[in-house]
């Protein structure tokens, strides 16, 4: 008998698992942990998109809650320009007065006083958890660590973030997982009660679960939560990194609730598209994070800072939060008005300009139909669909955009109908 040599046994099992080299294509030189769909953009300008065969698609995902003001927004672009003549990297071993600018821009619109400057939203959470550690175990002397969060979250891909993430799927095969996290399910007071002990250092949620379907908090439970924080000393750590920046109709998801949190997160919108995060906490916590304690190499560049500064100023100067919470209104009234008639549309749900359809079933191929009729939304769970628009959309981008939702969703109902039949 003729032995394989491993190298083919190897090939062979690749192929298996790659139907791209299965069907003869060259393999891709990347890992294949995204699920991509068949369409490649290439330019962007405001609402609008363009493919490689020159196909005009317009854009309600924002590249997952990113590119808040548009594509490519003149403003931001001109400081960014300005930024590459001048200077784009610096170590944080020196003065980044940009840097100051946007921590003072970003603390200016919260209650939060101080900013710590990273690249991502999982950075920014783990700088959060970092920061509530070192707090008890540094500042008060406590041994506390441990994070309570809520079934459904999400919080990152960090080792950290992925423990204190509700969904099983993003934890399969990566244990060992760190200790120190609690997860309970949410608006049940009865488990989150119990899961409090001794060891017990914050608590940590999002204000409307975003990755975890479009579920906002219910204000007496968030309520319960600030009281729980007082009574046992805990702090209140709000994951801002979709929510946050204007998309709910206000600086940040929480100043909806009228709560006071210790900490918050955020990154998506912070920056236009340019990679950044920012964790912001209360002036009580700064010498938590004594020199030292933490960094980042890239963390708050003069790039990165001048993207976050431009970003911030056009949010004020156009006063997008308001707009986004009068945009989202008028999305959420087109969406009732067309779609609440067709039986595969459950309910309509969200805040500002971060809105979820629940449908009877996976909408997968819905995504794709809309993809075809050159729409772009994407998912939130597998029965939800996410609409993201920026936060300049029109009124005339949001009708056409619920056309072609209506459109999409009816022609998959007769499809399934026949179906059946
Ligand atoms: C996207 C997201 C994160 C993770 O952000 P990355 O920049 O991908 O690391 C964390 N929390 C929430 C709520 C998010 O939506």
């Amino acid at each position: 008998m003729t032995l394989t040599p491993p190298e083919a046994k190897a090939a062979e099992a690749a192929q298996d698992l790659n139907p791209a080299a299965a069907a003869g294509e060259a393999p891709s030189a990347l890992f294949p942990n995204y699920s991509r769909y068949p369409l490649a953009l290439v330019k962007g300008h405001g609402s609008w998109l363009w493919d490689d065969k020159g196909n005009r698609y317009l854009d309600f995902m924002s590249g997952i809650a990113v590119t808040n003001l548009g594509h490519a927004p003149e403003k931001v672009k001109e400081k960014l320009k300005q930024q590459l003549d001048q200077l784009w990297h610096v170590s944080n071993l020196y003065q980044l007065p940009l840097q100051e600018q946007a921590a003072k821009l970003l603390t200016k619109h919260s209650v939060l006083d101080a900013a710590f400057f990273c690249n991502s939203g999982a950075e920014a959470n783990e700088a959060a958890i970092k920061l509530a550690r070192r707090y008890f175990q540094k500042i008060k002397g406590e041994e506390r660590f441990e994070i309570i969060t809520f079934h459904q979250s999400f919080h990152g891909r960090t080792l950290a973030t992925l423990t204190a993430t509700g969904q099983d799927k993003v934890k399969e095969g990566f244990l060992p997982l760190p200790a120190g996290f609690k997860t309970v399910p949410l608006h049940d007071e009865a488990a989150l009660k119990a899961a409090i002990g001794p060891n017990t250092a914050a608590i940590m949620l999002e204000m409307v679960q975003a990755e975890g379907g479009i579920h906002a908090a219910k204000p007496e439970f968030v309520q319960m939560i600030t009281e729980l924080c007082k009574e046992h000393g805990l702090l209140l750590i709000i994951d801002e990194v979709q929510t946050g920046m204007g998309r709910t109709g206000k600086w940040f998801a929480h100043q909806h609730y009228g709560i006071q949190p210790d900490i918050i997160t955020v990154a998506k919108g912070i920056a236009s598209g340019f990679p950044a995060g920012a964790m912001l906490g209360k002036a009580y916590l700064r010498e938590a994070f004594s020199a030292g304690s933490h960094g980042s190499t890239f963390g708050g560049t003069p790039l990165a800072t001048s993207a976050i500064i431009a970003t911030l100023e056009v949010m004020e100067e156009d006063q997008l939060p308001e707009r986004a919470a009068k945009m989202g209104a008028y999305l959420k009234e087109k969406l009732e008005e067309k779609l609440s008639g067709l039986s595969f549309v459950k309910e309509i749900r969200g805040m500002g300009l971060l809105v979820g359809i629940e449908c009877g079933g996976p909408v997968g191929e819905l995504i794709l139909a809309g993809q075809q009729n050159k729409l772009l939304f994407i998912n939130a769970g597998p029965n939800v669909i996410r609409l993201l628009p920026n936060l300049y959309v029109s009124h005339e981008e949001i009708d056409q955009a619920v056309d072609t939702l209506y459109n999409v969703i009816r022609a998959y109902e007769e499809a399934q109908g026949k179906g059946e039949a």
